[in-house]
């Protein structure tokens, strides 16, 4: 009797022994796809900035409030596209969508005037994934420029378009905004236009060519907006958007269209978005050095940043904002301040522009 209940027992046992194993394999595979949607679900990464230059101690507390504020809503519609698992390229081109429709920028509404007293406006933006990008440059009546570059690079087989062709390109959608360019117009900006213009005259007439940029040559701070982000998906995007320096020769174009100097990504390295003196981000390929320094010379991204903006630009130049695969953000400047703002999937978000350095 005895030995015929601790058979069925050994039976029961080698049943449910052989239960596992079968239902063993549906366990181990469980494992990967869980450790997949946790790793969704932690790694994302976005940094903003709204251009280097004067220190924010210049500015009184309800205009720094305004634009911290205005860095934090930026923020939040960039935090919020990467945390639904949306794309990074989706992602900065709505955070600088937003910030140029904000006139406290340097970039679509509240752009700097060039030297005809008008507004020409240039952006750019790639996709590190496919390394495809799209730019515009000097365009006059598209009231978000970062959406048409984002058109040249969807649906074009080119990089940059410039001037009458960007604007006719634009014509071909309906749903690309246009807008007179005095749309563009702020009282600020007309301000430091006419005191830049009357400085560079009386430069002239004396038959010197003002090569040095000064504050005000930039609206008092350069508002030039940029945003550069990681999404869950592993890929890494930036861009960047301008009415670049006031006073510009019509025609001037600077950094931020130019891939490789302004903006620059790559699934590889990083993510890059530049603001400072375009002539010197673009004699020094700033964006594609800081991305080269990772890939071929093995420098973290902080390190890259760093070099860059101290060893092949000039102290006071401006300011790079990057982001790596790893989700590493890096904001650094030379100038006396840089808006900027940062968020993450481990729970970081932080607007950083009333104080400085
Ligand atoms: N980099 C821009 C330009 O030179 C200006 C800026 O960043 O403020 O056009």
């Amino acid at each position: 009797m005895q030995r015929r209940i601790s058979t069925q027992r050994t039976l029961l046992l080698l049943i449910f022994a052989f239960a596992i194993c079968l239902a063993a394999p549906h366990v181990s595979n469980a494992q990967p796809a869980q450790k997949k949607n946790m790793k969704q679900e932690t790694t994302y990464a976005i940094a903003i900035h709204g251009g280097a230059g004067s220190s924010p101690k210049r500015f009184s507390d309800e205009a720094n409030k305004a634009r911290a504020e205005s860095m934090k809503k930026a923020l939040e519609i960039g935090n919020k596209i990467l945390k639904e698992g949306g794309t990074a390229l989706d992602a900065v081109q709505k955070v600088v969508e937003f910030l140029e429709n904000d006139p406290q920028f340097n970039a679509g509404r509240g752009a700097v005037f060039n030297s005809k007293g008008q507004h020409e406006l240039d952006a750019s933006i790639m996709d590190g994934e496919t390394k495809a990008c799209g730019a515009v440059a000097g365009v006059k009546t598209i009231k978000n420029p970062i959406a048409l570059a984002r058109l040249v690079m969807t649906e074009t087989r080119h990089v940059l378009l410039a001037g009458e062709g960007a604007e006719e390109f634009a014509d071909g959608f309906q749903d690309v905004e246009r807008v007179e360019n005095e749309y563009f117009d702020t009282e600020q900006t007309r301000k430091a236009w006419e005191k830049t213009r009357r400085r560079q005259q009386e430069q002239e007439a004396l038959g010197k060519v003002d090569f040095e940029i000064h504050e005000e040559d930039t609206g008092s701070y350069m508002g030039t907006v940029g945003c550069v982000a990681l999404d869950t998906h592993g890929n890494l995007a930036a861009a960047t958007s301008t009415g670049g320096l006031t006073n510009k020769k019509f025609g001037r174009v600077g950094d931020s269209p130019i891939v490789g100097a302004g903006t620059f990504a790559d699934n590889n390295s990083c993510a890059v978005s530049c603001t400072g003196i375009g002539e010197q981000f673009i004699r020094n390929a700033a964006a594609f050095n800081v991305s080269a320094r990772m890939r071929f010379g093995k420098a973290t991204l902080k390190d890259s940043v760093n070099q860059v903006l101290k060893a092949d630009l000039n102290p006071g130049d401006g300011g790079i904002i990057a982001i790596d695969k790893d989700g590493n953000i890096s904001m650094e400047y030379t100038t006396d301040g840089m808006a900027r703002a940062a968020a993450d999937s481990k729970g970081r978000f932080e607007v950083i522009w009333v104080e400085d350095k």
